[in-house]
C-alpha cells in the first residue's frame, strides 16, 4: 500500500457505527456455522456410532467428491471407431466422425483407401487469447497444484512465508486486480520478474488491463514486491521459490499482449465420405511466449503435467479443390472415458463455483468457503478420514461416501450456503434482522435433530458393526453396550450406566472390566481378585454385588457373610 493511499484513508475516516451491520453479518455466519456444525456432528455421530464431522462447507464439498466418485465407479466404457485418412503421408491427417458399428467403419475404410481425396472447404478463423488475470489465492493454489503438484495448504503455507519475508503481497485475497495507485510501480516489478526468468528486457507492459479499483475490496491480487530484486532467492526452500517464480511470471503474463492465432478447419471428401482436419497457426505469440519461457526456467521443479492439451497441430497450405492421390485410410479404435477424479486444482474451482446459480448477484460471497479457508476444509476432510490423496487425485473413502448417503439433502447441497449468504448480505447492508436469521438457524438445528431421531434402517450398519451387548439392563431389560468409558443401556431414556472408572473400583486400584460387568449383570455378583486396601496396604479378593437402586449412579457393595450374632 502506498503512503498516499494511507493518507487518503485517514483523511476520509468514517464513523465506526456505519460498519455495525458488517459485524452482525460476520457474527451471524460464525454462530450459524457453529450451531449447525456441532448439532449435526453430534447427532449423526451418535446415530451411527462413529465420529462424523458435518459442516456447512466441508459436507457439500465431500458430496461433490462422492458424486463424482459414483459417476466414475458406475461408468461403463464403450468402444467406438474412427476412420483416419492420411494424405501425403505425415503432413495432413483427417478424421471421420465417430462410428459405433465396426462394420460401418470397415466399409468406409474400404471405400476410401488408395482413392483420391479432395479438399471440399477451408475455414480460417482468427482467434485471440487474452492474458490471464493476476492471482488471487484460489487461482495461485490451482496453478501450483497443476504445475508442481502442491496441495492447497502447501501453497497457502509457502505464500504466507513469502508474505512474512516481504517478498509477495498479502495472500488471502479473492481479488485478481490491483488498484490504480499501484500502477506506477508495475513496470519496475515486471523488470525484476523478467530478470528472474532470464527473459529479455523489451517485454510489453500494459498496466491498464490489471488495474480495476472496483474489483479490489479488502485486498488486491497477489504480486511480488520490490524486495525481490534485493533478496537472495537461492536461500529459499524449493516450495517458496517455486511459488514466488510462479507469482512473478504471472505478473509478466498479465501485462502482456494478446496471443493471436488462426484456427484452420479443412474438410475433405473421399469415396463419398467426409473427413475433417484441424490446424492452428500462431500469428502473434503475445503473453504465451512468457508462459513458455517460465516453464523452461532452470531450477524450477516443474512437473510438466500441465501441457497444452489442444492437440491440433499445424497444417501445410491447402487450397479448396486441391486433390490428393492415393490416400491411406485406417480404422482406429477408441473408448469413451469416465469423468476424472477431482484434483485440488479442479476441486478448488468447483468449490469456488458451487451454488453460484443460487446466490444473488449482490451476495458478498459465492461458492463454498472463502479463498482463505478452502485449503483447511480439504485438509479437514483428509484428517477426518473422509477423503484420501492418491497422487494428485482426491478420492472419497468408503466412510466419506457413506456419510453422504446418510445425511439429509440440505446439509449436502451448496444451496444452504447460498441461502445463508443471500441473507447475510442483506444483514450486512442493514436490510435484514440478525436476530431473525439466528432464530431461523436455531429452528433448523431443532428440526434436524427432531427429524433424525433414529438411524435409517438401511444404513444402520454402514459404519462398522453395531456394538456387542454384554448383558441385559436390570432396569428395563434392554441390551447393555460397551463404550470407551462405560457400559450403558441401549435405551437412551433409561439411564443405567456402569462407569469403568467408578470410584468404588478406582479407590481400590481396579477398573470395572468387561468380564466383571457382564458377570454382575448376569448374576448380580462377581468375584474380584487383587483389590487394594489402603488401610492395610495389601490386596485382597472379594465378592462384589450390584446394588442398583435406580438412582443416577449404580451402587456396588461387598458381599459380607451374615455376621454371626455376638454371644
Ligand atoms: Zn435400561
Amino acid at each position: 500500500m502506498e503512503e498516499s493511499a494511507i493518507k487518503a484513508g485517514f483523511a476520509t475516516m468514517k464513523d465506526g457505527n456505519a460498519y455495525d451491520p458488517l459485524y452482525y453479518s460476520a457474527i451471524c455466519r460464525a454462530k450459524a456455522d457453529w450451531l449447525i456444525g456441532i448439532n449435526a456432528t453430534r447427532l449423526f455421530s451418535t446415530l451411527y456410532n462413529k465420529t462424523l464431522n458435518v459442516g456447512r462447507v466441508q459436507t457439500p464439498t465431500l458430496a461433490m467428491l462422492a458424486e463424482r466418485q459414483g459417476k466414475i465407479s458406475g461408468f461403463v466404457k464403450e468402444k467406438y471407431h474412427r476412420v483416419r485418412l492420411d494424405m501425403e503421408v505425415g503432413t495432413i491427417t483427417a478424421q471421420s466422425e465417430t462410428i459405433t458399428d465396426p462394420q460401418d467403419a470397415a466399409n468406409i475404410q474400404a471405400a476410401c483407401h488408395t482413392r483420391q481425396a479432395a479438399c471440399a472447404s477451408i475455414t480460417k478463423e482468427q482467434k485471440a487469447v487474452s492474458p490471464p488475470k493476476l492471482f488471487d489465492l484460489t487461482a495461485l493454489q490451482r496453478d501450483s497444484n497443476r504445475m508442481f503438484g502442491y496441495t492447497a495448504q502447501q501453497t497457502l503455507d509457502a505464500a504466507q512465508k513469502l508474505y512474512e519475508a516481504k517478498l509477495i503481497t498479502y495472500p488471502r485475497t479473492d481479488s485478481r486486480f490491483i488498484t490504480s495507485d499501484m500502477a506506477a510501480g508495475i513496470p519496475a516489478l515486471v523488470t525484476t520478474a523478467a530478470a528472474l526468468m532470464g527473459a529479455g528486457a523489451d517485454i510489453p507492459v500494459i498496466t491498464g488491463q490489471i488495474v480495476n479499483d472496483k474489483k479490489v475490496s479488502d485486498h488486491h491480487a497477489i504480486i511480488h514486491t520490490t524486495e525481490v530484486a534485493k533478496a537472495d532467492l537461492s536461500k529459499l526452500p524449493d516450495t517458496e521459490r517455486n511459488i514466488l517464480y510462479l507469482t512473478a511470471a504471472r505478473l509478466v503474463c498479465a501485462v502482456g499482449d494478446k496471443h493471436i492465432y488462426e484456427a484452420i478447419t479443412a474438410v475433405f471428401d473421399c469415396g463419398g465420405y467426409s473427413f475433417t482436419a484441424k490446424g492452428k497457426t500462431t500469428i502473434a505469440e503475445g503473453w504465451k511466449a512468457t508462459e513458455r519461457h517460465f516453464t523452461t526456467v532452470p531450477n524450477l521443479k516443474h512437473s510438466g503435467a500441465d501441457g497444452d492439451t489442444e492437440d491440433s497441430g499445424t497444417l501445410p497450405p491447402i487450397a479448396e479443390g486441391q486433390t490428393f492421390d492415393n490416400a491411406a485410410a485406417t480404422v482406429t479404435e477408441h473408448y469413451t472415458q469416465p469423468p476424472k477424479s477431482y484434483t485440488e486444482d479442479t476441486l478448488l474451482s468447483a468449490m469456488e463455483n458451487a451454488g453460484a446459480a443460487d446466490t444473488t448477484d449482490e451476495a458478498e460471497r459465492r461458492g463454498l468457503g472463502t479463498p482463505a479457508t478452502r485449503a483447511a476444509v480439504i485438509e479437514k476432510l483428509v484428517t477426518g478420514g473422509f477423503i484420501i490423496r492418491k497422487g494428485r487425485q482426491l478420492i472419497p473413502t468408503p466412510d466419506g461416501e457413506n456419510l453422504i448417503k446418510i445425511l439429509p439433502n440440505p446439509l449436502k447441497s451448496p444451496e444452504l450456503t447460498a441461502n445463508w449468504e443471500n441473507a447475510l448480505t442483506l444483514i450486512a447492508k442493514g436490510e435484514a434482522d440478525p436476530d431473525g436469521f439466528m432464530r431461523d438457524i436455531e429452528d433448523m438445528a431443532r428440526a434436524l435433530v427432531a427429524g433424525n431421531a433414529a438411524p435409517a434402517e438401511e444404513y444402520k450398519a454402514l459404519f462398522g458393526t453395531p456394538k456387542e451387548a454384554i448383558g441385559l439392563c436390570p432396569r428395563c431389560g434392554g441390551n447393555v453396550l460397551e463404550s470407551k468409558k462405560n457400559f450403558h443401556c441401549e435405551n437412551r431414556d433409561c439411564q443405567f450406566v456402569m462407569w469403568k472408572a467408578d470410584r468404588f473400583f478406582t479407590s481400590r486400584k481396579k477398573e470395572l472390566t468387561k468380564t466383571v460387568a457382564a458377570e454382575l449383570l448376569k448374576n448380580g455378583r462377581a468375584k474380584i481378585k487383587g483389590l487394594y486396601s489402603e488401610k492395610k496396604d495389601k490386596t485382597y479378593d472379594a465378592v462384589i454385588l450390584l446394588a442398583d437402586t435406580g438412582g443416577k449412579y449404580v451402587n456396588y457393595r461387598f458381599d459380607i457373610p451374615a455376621q454371626q450374632p455376638k454371644a
